[in-house]
């Protein structure tokens, strides 16, 4: 039988489009540095963009053939770096979206990279682990000429985690007859990946959170908190800030959203996930909430920390919280911007709040090509260091033009990576 391209339908039709939702962020920070046009233009194409087509024999013998995407934004910074999405609504736009928001968050943290993102259309949920490992292999060696630790190095993201970054660095070793483990971040400990780095995205959305709770004011033990998705960012932020004393109202994943006024134990809840197939139904530390009515639940602070364009002008009016913190890669629709920052509310935009997960995939890549590893206690310093610093410079910016904290993450970005491409010039 002929073997046929694996796609699911398409997205959702009221889903906003992120590279649109990216490019009017963009425009306006463009707008206040007075970007020229030539480097506007380059800012905002990206560079290069792969499609491939993956044979990959499933378990009953068929062949399917996955697509898969590789967008290299830029790599004005550095080599580029982003993560791989294993999600059955990837899609182009969407891809070409988060790899630019990744060389905006590369250059906001000041870290020397350019931008990447990739993807693969696949459900990884109804796949076993052999024909997930055939399909990554596969795609690895579709790209072995994109990947390269001095070119593209990429990193989990929805999907996938150390075991999928294991086999790429695999693969990719054999395409250059030598262990190449700086190809790739994220990768399990005993490979070469790096303490600290499970956790470092939600480690920068709490240290972001505590940091725009001191310019607010507020005294995070007297804090309530709702976070969207419980995977490795929802969850992370959440326990790291119950350990800071917020009291965290609510929490969500696949299986719904779950509220408990008095506070949820989140210790309690990553156990039950953890012992529950990764879910959180049937958790008796809270009852069951509407999983929309959790954006605009009775908090302070809102973490969304699942997927894109939850937050969209349908739903903005009627937040509650007075600070929001993206631990998403682009969770707030662009039509939002405006009602959100009508009221008042503060965000710690995406592409700083969650910055925390490449910087610490930076220090991985950095010890694998030392061939030295960092304590803990190095890498946590370090990572909060470099966010606190980051949070400060934005937090000027949007001080010295009266903007938005997102508009000053990308007014902050694009004047770097503007910047070195005026001394690195074109032809
Ligand atoms: N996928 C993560 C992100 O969106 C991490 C990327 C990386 O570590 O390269 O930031």
């Amino acid at each position: 039988m002929a073997a046929t391209v694996y796609k699911e339908p398409a997205p959702l039709l009221d889903r906003e489009n992120p590279l649109e939702s990216m490019m009017s962020r963009f425009n306006v920070a463009a707008e206040i540095l007075g970007l020229d046009e030539e480097t506007y233009n380059v800012l905002k194409t990206p560079d290069k963009q792969v499609i491939v087509h993956i044979p990959v024999t499933m378990d009953n013998g068929k062949v399917r053939v996955f697509e898969g995407y590789r967008v290299i934004h830029n790599t004005i910074l550095g080599p580029s770096k982003g993560g791989i999405r294993y999600d059955k609504n990837v899609y182009l736009d969407e891809v070409k979206a988060l790899a630019a928001w990744m060389t905006w968050k590369c250059a906001v943290v000041d870290i020397p990279y350019g931008g990447a993102k990739g993807g693969i259309i696949c459900d990884p949920t109804t796949m076993s682990a052999g024909e997930i490992e055939r399909m990554t292999r596969a795609y690895t060696l579709a790209l072995k000429d994109v990947f390269g630790p001095d070119r593209d190095i990429p990193a989990p993201d929805m999907g996938t985690g150390p075991r999928e970054m294991a086999w790429l660095m695999d693969e990719f070793s054999k395409t250059v007859g030598m262990t190449s483990s700086a190809v790739v971040t994220g990768k399990p400990l005993v490979m070469g990946g790096s303490l600290g780095r499970t956790e470092a995205t939600g480690r920068g959305v709490m240290v972001a959170t505590l940091a725009a709770l001191e310019k607010l004011g507020m005294e995070p033990t007297e804090v309530s908190a709702a976070v969207q998705g419980f995977g490795n960012v929802g969850s992370w932020a959440s326990k790291l800030l119950f350990d800071k004393g917020l009291k965290i109202k609510a929490i969500s994943d696949i299986s719904g959203a779950y509220w408990n006024d008095n506070g949820i134990n989140i210790d309690e809840a990553i156990a039950y996930k953890n012992a529950h197939g990764g879910r959180l139904e049937g958790f008796a530390g809270a009852v069951p909430m509407d999983a929309d009515e959790l954006l605009v639940s009775d908090v302070d602070v809102l973490v969304p920390a699942a997927v894109e364009d939850v937050i969209t002008e349908h739903n903005a009016p009627y937040i509650k919280a007075k600070l929001i913190v993206e631990g998403a890669n682009g969770p707030t629709a662009a039509s939002a911007d405006p009602i959100i920052y009508e009221k008042g509310i503060s965000v710690v935009p995406d592409i700083l709040a969650n910055s925390g997960g490449v910087t610490v995939s930076y220090f991985e890549w950095v010890q694998n090509k030392q061939g030295f590893k960092w304590t803990e206690q190095m890498v946590t310093e370090r990572a909060d260091r470099i966010m606190t610093d980051a949070f400060e410079k934005v937090y000027a910016v949007s001080q010295k033009y009266n903007i938005s904290l997102r508009i000053a993450a990308y007014v902050v970005a694009i004047d770097k990576v503007a910047q070195t491409y005026k001394f690195r010039g074109g032809y």
